[in-house]
């Protein structure tokens, strides 16, 4: 069986893929956690790993004495998410830290050869040519965990990819899908955090209201599959029935489709190329009955339009749009902001920034803290 360690345990990717990994007996090397000790010590005693990670050093020496009375190791801070990342022990690293903060863990397990089951966007969307022109060079595999492009990879398997024309990349359009802009003015926190078909952790929910997240995924598409932009269509299918699909040559479209449920893609993404049964249920078309298509709504929904102005333009500016959203939908779930000025603050970054260009990891950190900079000093 395959030997599994999991970056963001607690997370909501994190405990569905311990869901998993219990289904089919994976041996998990290692789990790690940000903050949340609580969740992180009953993981550890359920799966007893050899490793137990906790980003937050303060709370190094909390998780040393809660598990004092096992053989496991304690790591801290990033020094401890990278040597976790590297592990010899590793077959498969699944990286699911929001933010960021996954970048640094994941150069550093495709450095140590360890194939990826990425769920971690945020890292592609910021250091997309970083990762994977490291992941040609050491010839490590990186399987996507988000719903959308595990359905692609899953359309591209058994085709030629020089015969693809255009994925397909679908969007529920999230909570507030058919409001105009005025309407997105008087939007709550309450209402922003409350999913129509995904449940997931507070930073996606937030991009999936303001569609940031389907930027981020057009971003990620782009690097995990060698496309041009052209090449990326969004459709707003509000049933997440069909969680993307490809075109080809000959215009044979062919979808994937399964209940909204992410155990399904993190399992593909653990077990490729294997399909065994799943912990989730089989879908049932006629309980849908009708399945709907629309193109997305750009002027209202700033945050996507900008995305894919950013990648257009290349170089740092889909890094400075990622951290400026990471730092708007901070500010907006501290009640700093309001809904509506995510998008103001996204597409600002546009305009404020020149071009430069993204050689190497320091200038994509160096792109994320003066993004940072900027948004902090707009909301003073
Ligand atoms: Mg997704």
């Amino acid at each position: 069986m395959k030997k599994v360690s999991i970056l963001g345990s607690t997370g909501s990717i994190g405990t569905q893929s311990l869901e998993v990994c219990e289904k089919h007996g994976f041996d998990v090397v290692a789990l790690t956690a940000h903050s949340s000790v609580d969740m992180l010590e009953v993981q550890a005693r359920k799966f007893r790993p050899q490793y137990v990670g906790i980003f937050n050093e303060n709370l190094y020496s909390d998780m040393k004495n809660r598990l004092a009375d096992t053989d496991i190791k304690i790591l801290c801070g990033m020094d401890g998410l990278c040597e976790i990342a590297s592990l010899d022990e590793n077959d498969i690293v699944l990286n699911s830290v929001v933010g960021m903060v996954g970048l640094l863990p994941t150069l550093t397990a495709i450095n140590a050869g360890k194939d990826i089951a990425l769920a971690n966007k945020e890292t592609l969307v910021a250091g997309g040519e970083l990762i994977m022109s490291l992941a040609r060079k050491k010839n490590v595999k990186i399987y996507p965990v988000d719903s959308e492009h595990s359905a692609i990879f899953q359309c591209l398997q058994g085709n030629r990819r020089e015969q693809l024309n255009k994925i397909i990349l679908t969007a529920s359009g999230g909570p507030f899908y058919g409001y105009s802009y005025e309407q997105l003015k008087n939007v709550t926190k309450a209402d922003a955090l409350h999913h129509p078909n995904w449940s997931m952790g507070n930073k996606i929910t937030i991009d999936s209201a303001t569609l940031m997240n389907k930027g981020l995924e057009f971003i990620e598409a782009k690097w995990l599959f060698d496309l041009n932009p052209e090449q990326i269509e969004i459709v707003v299918h509000r049933e997440s029935v069909i969680h993307s699909a490809v075109e080809y040559k000959d215009y044979a479209v062919i979808a994937q489709l399964g209940v909204p449920d992410m155990k399904i893609p993190i399992q593909y993404a653990l077990l490729y190329p294997e399909r065994l049964e799943c912990p989730t249920r089989p879908l049932s078309l006629t309980d849908y009955g009708t399945l709907t298509f629309a193109e997305p709504d750009y002027n209202t929904f700033r945050c996507l339009d900008s995305a894919i102005k950013a990648i257009k333009l290349g170089g740092a500016y889909p890094c400075l749009i990622n951290s400026a959203n990471e730092e708007a939908v901070k500010a907006f779930l501290n009640d700093e902001i309001k809904f509506i000025q995510i998008g103001e603050i996204v597409s600002s970054v546009l305009e404020k920034f020149r071009f430069s260009a993204v050689s190497g990891y320091n200038d994509v950190m160096r792109a994320d803290s003066e993004a940072r900079e900027y948004v902090r000093s707009l909301i003073g």
